[in-house]
């Protein structure tokens, strides 16, 4: 038997990048490849790379050269080592990749992942490969599905994508671009996939899409199943304890997802729900379909049926046009909501979208100094939304060991990091936990009840995926300040 080949992945950028990621993985064990947490030794190198703001191309380029030198070393040691391209960078940018990075074997684009192993074999014989073509199949009906002790190694919280790509076209994005079209994965391939993962120890599953809410699968029964009917039927499965869902649109939301909120104790009561900005005029050139009191009215809707119900959101300053009036109002629509914690950023012009031609661009230091202040007021709520839990017993899903001896970590409803004294045993249990104290984003308490008498759950001390590298930082990252 050949030995194992290495294969390290570093992943940039969202949640659908971090189960990509985990699904070329699985593409590749077949091949005879296991994961290494260390480039030098590896015999693959993937970069699933991220498009949405201009830095994150950059630093791919930047990680390109210094791979350079790992993969010189590789060959002076007779090594081969092939160094692949993925995400959205790559569909966005193959040619130019092709150009300016020589040391890259493979470019492959977010929809053709699967191919990556016939790939890797056609750059073996030709030098380089390429597919950034969106292919007429579905790449989920070749994926293999994960092997059990792959999915018990990756923790207790899993992502399972639900929908892909995006039909909005805001003018600031290029995701229609580099993910496609709008497409819903079928409802029983949904529910395999989530059997599997609660049949191996998995607890918590968040449903994830660009556009999530707009999932529109096509049922068991022959009908078109939305969002929340999904939702509740996956509260059925055995084992499943929470459910969440990200990214949702304000224009989609249903009222079938409202009342899974009202009706779903296992749906969490937190919503990440982008508005981008607090100006009609603002969200007009962006193109986004909703105003600012449609936003507050889906508030409203959510807030009618689940009072503890919390959200957070995505914002940019600096979208061309956007003046001090503009921007005032961003700031009150913050105070209005009172966010748990929310995603701010400059706009970054994306070569190829509408946005990129709009001439009236707000200058850097204004830029600057807007992001600073929306951060400062998003800073504040989250910080008194933390506070507020002190001296509350609160249920938190616990997940693996905390960096500190002794301790385990797990979430609250509000994705807060939880931390307690205790045996490893309660991995993989929901507990209520009495909040102590508060240290920057992290709950520290104890217990409120003893834990339950069964078998524990692997201790998970890491996460396997080779390197995460937030440059957006998905909801369960943003209270960890990371
Ligand atoms: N589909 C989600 C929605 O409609 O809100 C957002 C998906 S996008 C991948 C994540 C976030 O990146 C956006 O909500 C937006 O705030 C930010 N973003 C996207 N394009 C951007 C750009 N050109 N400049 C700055 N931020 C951007
Ligand atoms: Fe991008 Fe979201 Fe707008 Fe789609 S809805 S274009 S993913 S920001």
């Amino acid at each position: 038997m050949n030995p194992p080949r290495k294969l390290h992945i570093k992943s940039y950028g969202c949640q659908m990048n971090v189960y990509d990621a985990q699904r070329m993985v699985d593409t590749l064990a077949p091949e005879g490849f296991v994961e290494t947490a260390s480039v030098d030794d590896a015999d693959l190198v993937i970069l699933n790379t991220c498009h949405i703001r201009e830095k994150a191309s950059e630093k791919v380029y930047s990680e390109l050269g210094r791979l350079r030198a790992v993969k010189d070393e590789a060959a002076r040691h007779g090594r081969t080592m092939n160094i692949a391209v993925a995400g959205c960078v790559a569909q966005a940018e193959g040619e130019e990749i092709v150009r300016r990075a020589p040391v890259v074997d493979v470019v492959v684009g977010p929809q053709s992942y699967h191919h990556l192993p016939q790939l890797l074999a056609h750059a073996k014989r030709d030098g380089r490969a390429l597919e950034t073509e969106f292919p007429v199949e579905d790449k989920f009906v070749f994926l293999p599905p994960p092997k059990p002790e792959a999915i018990r190694a990756r923790g207790i919280s899993s992502f399972v994508t639900v929908q892909e790509g995006c039909d909005k076209f805001c003018t600031f994005c290029v995701v229609p671009y580099t993910r496609g079209a709008e497409v819903s994965r079928p409802v029983t391939k949904i529910i395999d996939d989530v059997e599997r993962l609660a049949d191996n120890g998995v607890r918590e599953i968040t449903l994830i899409g660009q556009n999530v809410n707009a999932y529109h699968g096509e049922g068991p029964d022959g009908r078109t199943w939305s969002l929340g009917a999904l939702l509740y039927r996956l509260a059925e499965i055995p084992g499943i304890v929470r459910l969440r869902y990200s990214t949702s649109h304000p224009r989609d939301v249903e009222d079938t997802l409202i009342a899974a909120h009202r009706d779903v104790p296992a749906l969490m009561p937190f919503v990440h729900l982008p508005v981008q900005s607090g100006s009609d005029r603002v969200l007009a050139a962006m193109n986004r379909k909703h105003t600012v009191s449609d936003y507050r009215r889906v508030i409203d809707r959510f807030r009618a049926v689940r009072q503890d119900i919390a959200f957070s959101s995505d914002f940019i300053v600096g979208f061309p046009g956007e003046t001090e009036e503009d921007f005032l109002a961003t700031l009150a629509l913050v105070t209005q909501i009172g966010y748990a914690g929310a995603y701010s950023f400059k706009y970054s012009p994306r070569p190829g979208t509408p946005a990129a031609d709009m001439r009236e661009m707000v200058s850097a230091v204004e830029m600057d100094e807007r992001l600073v202040r929306l951060q400062e007021l998003i800073d504040s709520q989250q910080s008194a939304f933390n506070a507020a839990t002190i001296g509350n017993t609160v249920d938190v899903l616990f997940e693996r060991l905390a960096r500190n001896p002794g301790q385990i970590v797990g979430r609250t409803a509000y994705l807060q990091p939880a931390h307690v004294m205790s045996s490893p045993d309660i991995i993989g249990q929901v507990l209520p936990v009495r909040i102590e104290s508060l240290e920057r984003y992290s709950l520290l308490g104890e217990l409120a009840r003893a834990p339950d008498a069964r078998p524990a759950q692997a201790a998970f001390s890491e996460i396997t995926l080779s390197e995460i590298t937030p440059s957006e930082m998905t909801p369960s990252e943003m209270t960890t300040g990371a």
